[in-house]
């Protein structure tokens, strides 16, 4: 009998300001997901994206519950989009306990997605 073993893909999660939310619906996230550019480049096409939401509004209260949620799903990696990040928008000032919340979870975090 032959057995296929198969790669495990890289699942991948988004989190996002909520407050730029109202005005982004996320379409520079996926693009770059879907095609593999900027911050996601470096994934193989059978990296999945399993979740996409946002911190919740300041500071970041939905973080803890939907990252134990993400880790049950077997999720690899949290991005942090570039909309907390960025000059042109306000700058996230929670975004250091964003992180430390998601790497104290034991998972890897990547500081951007599209920009
Ligand atoms: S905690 Fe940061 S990412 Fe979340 S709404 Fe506030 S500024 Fe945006």
């Amino acid at each position: 009998m032959k057995i296929i073993t198969e790669e495990k893909p890289t699942k991948i999660a988004v989190v996002r300001c909520d407050i730029v939310s109202e005005t982004c619906p996320g379409v520079g996230c996926f693009m770059a997901f879907n095609k593999r550019k900027m911050y996601f480049k470096d994934y193989d096409e059978n990296a999945e994206m399993i979740a996409f939401f946002t911190c919740g509004g300041c500071s970041g209260r939905r973080v803890y519950r939907l990252v134990k949620s993400i880790k049950k799903m077997g999720v690899d990696v949290v991005h942090l989009s570039s909309c907390m990040q960025m000059e042109d928008y306000p700058e996230c000032p929670h975004i250091d306990s964003i992180r430390k919340t998601i790497t104290d979870a034991g998972i890897e975090v990547v500081e951007g997605t599209h920009h």
